[in-house]
C-alpha cells in the first residue's frame, strides 16, 4: 500500500490541482456552512448566539461541533466528553445532545437555495457544496457579488452563516473558502480565480500546505521533505519525479 509510484502520482495531482494557469476557464465555487450544527441550533434558540456551544456526538461521548467561543477556549474537536466536562463548568459552556434529523433537514435547504444559483450542484457533504460557475459569470458583475448573494439568502431564508471561496479548480475553492473563514477581512467571501498575482503570492506563502484539500498528514510529511512547506511553494514548484496518473 502507498508505494513510491503512488506517492509521486498523488504528489503530482496535488501539485496541478493547484496550477491555476491550467484550467483558468473553469470556475468553482464551495459553500460550507460555519460551525453547522451549532448554526443549526442556534437558528432555533437565539438564547445561544454569542454564547460558547458545543455539540456532542450520538451518545453524547465528545465534541462534534464547536462554536467560534468555544474553539477560543481551546476545545478541541473530537474532545471527549470526560475531558470537557471541567471546561464547561469553568467557562459556563453550553453542551448540547446532536439532532440528526434537525441537521439533516437544514442541509436539504440550503442545498435547495444553492440549485437557485447554478445547475451544476455537487454535494460534497452535509454542510459543503460545490457549484459549478461555467458560463455564468456573466450573470453577476463579479464571483465576490455572487458569493454575497448565496450568504445573504442562506441567511434570510435559513438563519444559517456560510462562507463562499472561488476558484478555477475545486481545490482552489476549498483553499478560497478556507481563507475566507480565517481572515475577517474577506467578509465570507474569496475568489483566488480574480485575484491580483501579488496578492495571491502574499495569501499563498501564508498558508500551510497541509490545508490544501487531500493533503494529509502523510503527503505533508512528503512535501516538506521536498521543501514545499507552503501553499505558494506547492502552487509554482514543478512536479519533477512525479508520475502523472494515466487515467
Ligand atoms: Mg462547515
Amino acid at each position: 500500500m502507498g508505494g513510491g509510484s503512488g506517492n509521486s502520482s498523488t504528489l503530482y495531482r496535488v501539485i496541478m490541482s493547484t496550477d491555476i494557469t491550467l484550467v483558468s476557464r473553469q470556475l468553482f465555487a464551495l459553500v460550507d456552512v460555519n460551525n453547522f450544527y451549532v448554526s443549526c441550533e442556534r437558528a432555533f434558540n437565539p438564547h445561544l448566539i454569542n454564547r460558547p456551544v458545543v455539540v456532542l456526538s450520538n451518545n453524547d461521548g465528545c465534541a462534534v461541533a464547536r462554536s467560534n467561543e468555544v474553539k477560543a477556549l481551546g476545545v478541541k474537536m473530537g474532545m471527549p466528553w470526560f475531558q470537557l466536562k471541567d471546561l464547561v463548568r469553568q467557562h459556563g459552556i453550553i453542551a448540547l445532545s446532536s439532532n440528526y434529523t434537525l441537521y439533516g433537514d437544514m442541509s436539504d435547504r440550503v442545498m435547495t437555495i444553492l440549485r437557485d444559483f447554478s445547475p451544476y450542484v455537487e454535494v460534497y457533504s452535509i454542510d459543503e457544496c460545490f457549484l459549478g460557475l461555467q458560463g455564468l459569470g456573466k450573470l453577476w458583475p463579479t464571483a465576490t457579488d455572487m458569493g454575497q448573494s448565496i450568504r445573504n439568502r442562506i441567511y434570510q431564508w435559513t438563519s444559517l452563516p456560510v462562507c463562499v471561496g472561488f476558484g478555477a479548480t475545486k481545490t482552489l475553492a476549498k483553499l478560497a473558502n478556507h481563507i475566507a473563514k480565517k481572515q475577517p477581512e474577506f467578509n465570507g467571501v474569496c475568489d483566488l480565480a480574480m485575484m491580483p498575482s501579488s496578492q495571491l503570492d502574499a495569501l499563498l506563502s501564508a498558508i500551510e500546505v497541509g490545508e490544501v484539500w487531500g493533503v494529509g498528514r502523510r503527503i505533508s510529511q512528503h512535501l516538506h521533505a521536498a521543501g514545499i512547506h507552503t501553499v505558494k511553494t506547492l502552487r509554482i514548484r514543478q512536479p519533477l519525479g512525479c508520475v502523472p496518473d494515466s487515467a
